[in-house]
């Protein structure tokens, strides 16, 4: 355990990453998927609070999360062929709709990555493997807001709030998923007391 996880670990949650006050873990969904779901995380999000990786991984036993720490460190991902896809919007090639998930023949592995936008484009490019898969996309729609921040993730989702649509899309309910990511959302901004600023930044603009 590193020094900065030994000082997180007394102010924070250890399985939600959230400030003890604001633990998330009582209201945690448990959520069963067909979906081999492997997150692909930047290994500068592992120690992020506002991180939702943590979450998907709480909700749905089976997810995986592999930190990605650049290029020549080995990182054991599994992608059976003609059965893997990446959530990612590339302009080459079309994009499997996540709502052909739902019949496949075989349960699919969905690699997700978690990043910024700079660091997500890199990883699809340079992880071992994912420049070659196939790519999903999901129901077109904004984020919902307020988020923690902007700019992460190619859609502007949260890892949380893409998961949830990615499941609602290929038969799932991902319903839950997103309830407990809203409540994050809130818990945080509340603690950073932005919370009604960015409520009311996210308002519609309405003529007068
Ligand atoms: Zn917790």
């Amino acid at each position: 355990m590193g020094i900065r996880s030994k000082v997180a670990s007394k102010t924070r949650c250890p399985s939600c990453s959230l400030r003890h006050e604001d633990c998330l873990c009582a209201e945690l969904p448990v959520l069963s998927t067909r979906l081999c779901l492997a997150i692909v995380r930047h290994v500068n999000e592992r120690y992020k609070p506002t991180s939702t990786t943590p979450l998907v991984l709480r909700a749905i036993g089976s997810a995986t999360v592999h930190d990605w720490e650049g290029r020549g460190v080995p990182m054991p991902l599994s992608l059976p062929a003609g059965d893997s896809f990446l959530l990612f919007p590339r302009r080459d090639g079309p994009a499997v709709p996540a709502s052909d998930l739902a019949a496949w023949p075989r349960p699919p592995t969905i690699v997700i990555l978690d990043g910024t936008w700079r660091q997500c484009r890199k990883m699809a490019h340079n992880v071992p493997g994912l420049r070659e898969l196939p790519t999903i996309s999901l129901p077109p729609g904004p984020a919902s807001r307020p988020a923690m921040r902007t700019q992460i993730r190619p859609e502007g989702l949260a890892t949380a709030e893409a998961v949830a649509r990615l499941l609602t899309a290929a038969g799932d309910d991902g319903d839950p998923l997103f309830a407990v990511y809203r409540l994050m959302v809130e818990r945080v901004l509340k603690s950073r007391g932005t919370w009604d600023r960015a409520v009311r930044d996210a308002e519609p603009v309405t003529g007068a």
